[in-house]
């Protein structure tokens, strides 16, 4: 479970920060997204202007953070990073963008978590840098005007539905990132290989890559644990054999599909004919929070066309049926 849920624990995200590139032209992969970027980055350079809040979304682990912390560099100004549901008080959110200076960036990862209240002050400070806020409590509270410098607000999520319209349009530049290509996860294990000196074949970071459900972090989670197998069975470098051997006793299939993926394709066909079926059913079915399985799970099997969504629910496509070796029934 651990391989592939997609929030990365502390120790992870320590580990990442030397992984991380740092820069436009080391970041691998979303081509289109990094050209726009570069365009608006040019642009609000040469003006002396601050960037644009920025709304990136897409599942995660697929760069989202690196990509904000590469928009601070390219722009050459600070960055202060923190997430929708640390953000508890007011007083929190104006704590951070007390310390910003001009130009500089407030990072905010899983933004649709952001309390209404909060997300109410944004709006002044996102539109004309300010916010006006009540200090104290009771009969002494009065209210307080903080203008702001301009700052650029990067907001991450998963969840762009659960953005409310008004943030939501108050953001300038709105992308998403898309799941990565096998080629491109390859060069990105190759680089991760290559900064943990560990040799590898471009065949077994192909094995890897292909994986990886399109996702930079878990491409490098696996080369971590597939690292291990390799040193243990004294190989000088990491081949298409020991990733085979690796990943399967990890449980990942050759799609990328774990457990919770089986489980879930499983019981939808055993039990409910391959759907069409709600996804809280199949939730409680497989003792998962529909939450998860609608972030971290489901997408993926959308992705590859395992799963289909359908105004009635979920259902197994035909290729969905082939890859678990069960065989389909056309639905009439
Ligand atoms: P998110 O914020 O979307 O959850 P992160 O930005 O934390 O994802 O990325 C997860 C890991 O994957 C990081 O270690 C990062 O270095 C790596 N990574 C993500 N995107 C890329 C990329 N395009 N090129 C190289 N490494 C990447």
């Amino acid at each position: 479970q651990l391989l592939r849920d997609a929030a990365a624990n502390d120790e992870e995200q320590r580990s990442e920060l030397s992984l991380r590139p740092q820069f436009l032209r080391e970041y691998i992969g979303q081509e289109a997204l990094k050209e726009e970027l570069s365009v608006y980055i040019s642009a609000a350079k040469q003006r002396e202007e601050a960037l644009d809040h920025v709304l990136l979304f897409g599942p995660p682990g697929l760069g989202k953070t690196t990509l904000a912390m590469i928009i601070a560099n390219e722009m050459n100004v600070n960055i202060k990073t923190t997430s929708g549901p640390a953000i508890e008080k007011p007083g929190d959110l104006v704590a951070l963008l007390n310390e910003l200076e001009p130009g500089d960036i407030l990072f905010i990862d899983e933004i649709h978590r952001i309390p209404t209240n909060i997300e109410e002050i944004m709006y002044s400070a996102m539109e004309d840098y300010f916010v006006d806020i009540m200090v104290g409590q009771g009969p002494t509270a009065r209210p307080v005007h903080f203008p702001l410098p301009p700052f650029t607000l990067i907001g991450a999520t998963t969840r762009p539905g659960m953005l409310s319209k008004p943030l939501r349009d108050r953001f300038g530049i709105i992308n998403s990132l898309q799941y990565y290509t096998p080629e491109e996860l390859q060069q990105i294990v190759v680089r991760t290989a290559d900064i943990f000196n560990a040799p590898i074949k471009s065949e077994g970071a192909y094995e890897i890559s292909l994986r990886s459900r399109g996702t930079p972090r878990i491409a490098n989670r696996l080369l971590k644990r597939v690292r291990d197998f390799a040193q243990v069975e004294g190989k000088d470098a990491i081949d298409k054999n020991i990733v085979t051997i690796g990943l399967d006793k990890l449980r990942v299939d050759n799609r990328g599909l774990d457990e919770t993926d089986h489980k879930l394709l499983e019981t939808m066909i055993e039990y409910y004919k391959g759907g069409p079926v709600g996804l809280n059913t199949i939730a409680a079915n497989i003792g998962e929070e529909s939450e998860t399985l609608e972030a971290m799970v489901e997408p993926y099997l959308l992705q590859i066309g395992f799963l289909q969504r359908t105004p009635r629910g979920r259902v197994v496509t035909e290729a969905g049926y082939t890859h678990l070796g069960h065989a389909y029934q056309r639905k009439l």
